[in-house]
């Protein structure tokens, strides 16, 4: 067997230029297609047990069926009730019984139809709005399983709309869009045991609602079809990201003691004066050095080491308070006193410890303030994306999918 390098795939492009680009275009056009219209099953509404759910009109024409039976057609004033009885379904069209099922398969009858969904039990008042089609079974003993079976496009600009809302930039929705496409299609199997692929919580990704199909959202996905972030060793990228860096990004291992190759620390000015960038805290002395002494035994003892257990000065991002040989990682230090950042230095005042810290977040990858303000002055998301993550490359998911089966191909030769 032949080990390949990690940019061996490149070799395997046929020699005569032409020919292979040829060759690239057909399977780009042929896979391209195939990963606009590829579905996933996302299963929703799974951050609490449903045992009734309410569908009613949306956009567009809707029929319910049971084992490919039709049950009825949705018209706009209906609203059909799916509630969990015993080990079945009982469906309720405008409050009369039409029956109970094992399964109800939700089905559009116009391309990139959506249904409204309201939670009736628990009750909740927030409405979500969903594309494309639906699935209802059983699940334990008193809930429902919904699953969403939408489209890879619209399961994008439903996931940015969650988790970041309108009003940004058209680049920014762009980066977020590879981004979100990259962690989907490298998560597939993720909630295989539960019978869906992702959840819409944010476990995966956030899928909360397309409520306002914003439109520039719609766009930055339409303009990004099919392109995903590939790492140095030709396999999908990890879309870290975090609010503000506070000027530096940080080395994945700081934070997770895995080095991740393309998530190196970067300088970044673009974030440096948003209000996220810097943050003050004040903390009882007295607690501070009990957590450190009960925790990684601080020599409380050796004068020279106690007379600076409150002074640190941190000019660049590092990973452990005062000295590595300490063994005091501040990323601990942050998850115990709630901190914003780990690149924070302090100083005693009265009995109180004073930290002044940048940034927010875990530090690790694409920095979202510093992304926004890139947008906001005219940088491409490719470059933006490049910025933060070093050596990455930016495909067409069909060409990716395409060289890595020849190149495994040639692996097994
Ligand atoms: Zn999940
Ligand atoms: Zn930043």
């Amino acid at each position: 067997m032949i080990k390949r390098g990690r940019n061996e795939w490149c070799y395997l492009i046929p020699k005569n230029l032409f020919f292979g680009k040829a060759v690239l275009l057909v399977f780009t056009f042929f896979f391209t297609v195939q990963v606009w219209s590829q579905r996933l099953d996302i299963g929703i509404m799974r951050g609490f047990s449903v045992s009734s759910v309410q569908f009613s009109f949306g956009d567009g024409e809707y029929e319910f069926l049971s084992d490919s039976n039709l049950i009825c057609k949705l018209t706009k004033a209906d609203k059909i009730t799916l509630t969990r009885q015993g080990p079945g379904i009982r469906f309720d069209k405008n409050g009369i019984s039409m029956g109970t099922y094992t399964s109800v398969y939700i089905h559009e009858l116009t391309k990139n139809s959506c249904l409204t969904m309201q939670c009736l039990l628990p009750v909740s008042k927030k409405v979500r709005k969903y594309r494309n089609d639906f699935r209802v079974h059983t699940e334990g003993t008193e809930k429902l399983k919904i699953i969403n079976e939408v489209e890879m496009e619209n399961y994008l600009a439903g996931v940015i709309e969650s988790e970041g809302g309108g009003g940004k930039h058209a680049e920014y929705y762009k980066v977020q869009a590879v981004l979100s496409r990259t962690y989907a299609l490298d998560h597939l199997t993720k909630h295989f045991k539960d019978g869906f692929q992702l959840c819409d919580e944010v476990h995966c990704q956030a899928y909360l609602s397309m409520m306002r199909f914003t439109p520039a959202i719609q766009q930055a996905v339409h303009a990004t079809n099919g392109v995903i972030m590939i790492g140095p060793d030709f396999k999908l990228a990890d879309g870290f990201f975090f609010a503000n860096c506070g000027g530096q990004t940080s080395e994945s291992d700081f934070v997770w003691n895995v080095s991740v190759p393309y998530c190196k620390s970067v300088r970044d000015t673009f974030c440096i004066h948003s209000k996220q960038a810097t943050w003050e805290k004040r903390i009882p002395q007295s607690k501070w050095q009990n957590y450190l002494v009960e925790q990684f035994g601080f020599p409380l003892t050796d004068s020279l080491l106690s007379s600076v257990m409150f002074y640190f000065d941190q000019p660049v991002r590092t990973a452990f308070y005062i000295s590595p040989h300490l063994g005091i990682p501040l990323r601990d230090l942050r998850e115990e006193f709630k901190l914003k950042s780990t690149w924070f230095s302090c100083y005693p005042e009265g009995e109180e410890l004073v930290l002044k810290g940048r940034g927010f977040g875990h530090g690790v990858g694409l920095c979202q303030e510093g992304a926004m303000r890139m947008a906001v002055l005219g940088y491409q998301y490719e470059q933006i994306l490049r910025f933060y993550f070093t050596g990455i490359e930016l495909f067409d998911y069909s060409q990716w999918a395409f060289l890595r089966q020849k190149s495994s191909d040639a692996y097994t030769l």
